[in-house]
């Protein structure tokens, strides 16, 4: 296998965080950033040799919502824990009838319906314009399509479906969609509706990580009518228990890749150099400390 040059980021739920600190031993970094303190602290171990960086998105005990999550901090203390891909999981809704809860999605489109969070590391004294026709990394989104194949195909009834594509619509929340809006981003194109891979995947970007996402449909939101006889209890549960079979699934998955991705980390991606071609402000009009507060982002271009 070649040598690992980069490490891996996970960014996802509690239950992803618990299942990989109870097969290695992390190192716990409390980071500080330009752009305030990340959602938790940060672990730092090894996966078969694979470094890997793993935050949980909603912090410790799941209490930072989806527009109060520090997308900024979470994406640049990643960037100065030397990540250089990230693997981000999130639960979702289904906006399809072929899409079922339990399944498994590698997302290639998004739409970005959100409106209240800070969406760039250059919104001050710089401008960049990063590419971002496809949001997501198509070499990352390879390896994890290709693991899965491995893994799933064949074999038991119980192996999860994993689809190749779909289009995630990204709201603002954190409740939950009326059911014209619903209907609406059916319309849209949506094929999945979540709430927190915006900003997340344009900071990647922004920062020149690779990045792909692994969606975890819980239900069919409420564009479906539900079964009129199951009440909001049960309901709930079966929400839940969709939650954690797809969350051990995607465990699974997200393991095998990191496990097997020395290769991938040794090549190049176009994702590493995104700001080559961004930055449109005039490099010697800058200012010093803009400069200073982006110097892990941009310093290689100045
Ligand atoms: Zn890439």
């Amino acid at each position: 296998m070649a040598q690992a040059k980069g490490r891996i980021g996970l960014i996802g739920g509690s239950g992803l965080g618990a299942a990989l600190a109870a097969q290695t031993k992390g190192k716990e970094h409390f980071a500080d950033t330009p752009f305030g303190k990340p959602s938790g602290p940060i672990v730092t171990t090894e996966l078969d040799g694979v470094p890997i960086a793993f935050i949980s998105r909603h912090g410790p005990g799941h209490l930072l919502n989806p527009s109060a999550i520090p997308y900024r901090a979470n994406i640049y203390a990643l960037k100065q824990l030397g990540v250089t891909h990230i693997i981000a999981s999130a639960a979702t809704g289904a906006l399809v009838e072929d899409i079922a809860p339990r399944d498994l999605v590698i997302c290639d489109q998004v739409i970005d319906r959100t409106y209240k969070r800070d969406k760039t590391f250059f919104d001050a004294g710089l401008v960049a314009h990063v590419d971002f026709a496809y949001p997501f990394c198509e070499q990352l989104r390879a390896h994890l399509l290709s693991t899965a194949k491995k893994l799933f195909t064949g074999g038991a009834s119980d192996r999860p479906t994993v689809h190749r594509a779909g289009t995630y619509v990204c709201m603002e929340g954190p409740q939950f969609s009326t059911r014209a809006e619903s209907l609406l981003h059916r319309q849209m194109g949506g094929h999945l509706i979540g709430m927190t891979c915006m900003p997340e995947a344009k900071l990647a970007r922004e920062a020149e990580m690779c990045y792909a996402l692994v969606a975890l449909p819980t239900d069919y939101d409420c564009w479906r009518e539900h079964n009129g006889d199951v009440d909001k209890h049960s309901l709930m549960a079966e929400i839940i228990a969709n939650l954690n079979a797809a969350t051990e699934n995607a465990i699974t998955l997200i393991r095998s890749a990191v496990a097997t991705a020395g290769e991938l980390l040794a090549k190049s991606c176009e994702h590493h150099k995104a700001l080559e071609l961004a930055i449109w402000s005039d490099k010697s009009r800058v200012a010093p400390e803009v400069r200073k507060k982006l110097d892990l982002l941009v310093g290689k271009y100045f």
